[in-house]
């Protein structure tokens, strides 16, 4: 159980079928976040190294060991330079961070932003943030399909509770 829940929400405004959730997290915590998401059925993701400022603003990243490096540095090259870019070894003021966008129904939101911020809290700054947006419609260009069935993914939700 998460020792720090999202605050309760009364209803999302303006309402709609389907949320993106768009998390900007620390490097490091994506594959702890990411495998996370997967075992509770979420199949669907989508991430970018990005680089920004909020209230950590130019102050030095946090790291990993030197373990979480070499994770990066054999696992995700991209990232791991990303680290090096935003890090005490670069003269921008921007932090490197990873941007994961997840596309879910209602009913799923608040347990993904907890997963989230279960996953990917160290409780100093520059944790980061998470956005929800509202999404019309899905469409996957494979079938044409739209709505419920192409946001539904093999191993996904309704899977999972036919399985319980
Ligand atoms: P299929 O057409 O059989 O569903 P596909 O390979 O065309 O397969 P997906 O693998 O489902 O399509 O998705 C392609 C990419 O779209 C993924 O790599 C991921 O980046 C992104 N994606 C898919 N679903 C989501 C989602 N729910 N939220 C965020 N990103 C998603
Ligand atoms: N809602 C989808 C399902 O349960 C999963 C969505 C996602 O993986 N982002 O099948």
């Amino acid at each position: 159980t998460p020792i720090f829940r999202a605050q309760i929400t009364p209803d999302y405004v303006p309402d709609s079928k389907f949320y993106k959730v768009e998390a900007i997290l620390r490097p490091w915590r994506v594959s702890q976040v990411s495998s996370a998401l997967v075992k509770m059925g979420i199949r669907g993701v989508t991430v970018s190294d990005v680089r920004g400022f909020g209230a950590q603003g130019g102050s030095k990243e946090r790291h990993g060991d030197i373990l979480t490096y070499l994770c990066y540095f054999f696992v995700l090259p991209s990232s791991f330079l990303g680290m090096i870019k935003g890090s005490e070894f670069s003269e921008d003021n921007f932090v490197a961070k990873v941007k994961m966008e997840i596309v879910v129904s209602k009913d799923q939101v608040e347990a993904v932003i907890d997963k989230i911020i279960e996953e990917a809290r160290t409780g100093e700054i520059g944790d980061g943030k998470i956005f929800l947006v509202p999404v019309s419609d899905v469409i996957r260009v494979r079938t044409g399909e739209r709505g419920e069935k192409a946001e539904r993914m093999s191993g996904g939700r309704s899977e999972i509770s036919t399985a319980l």
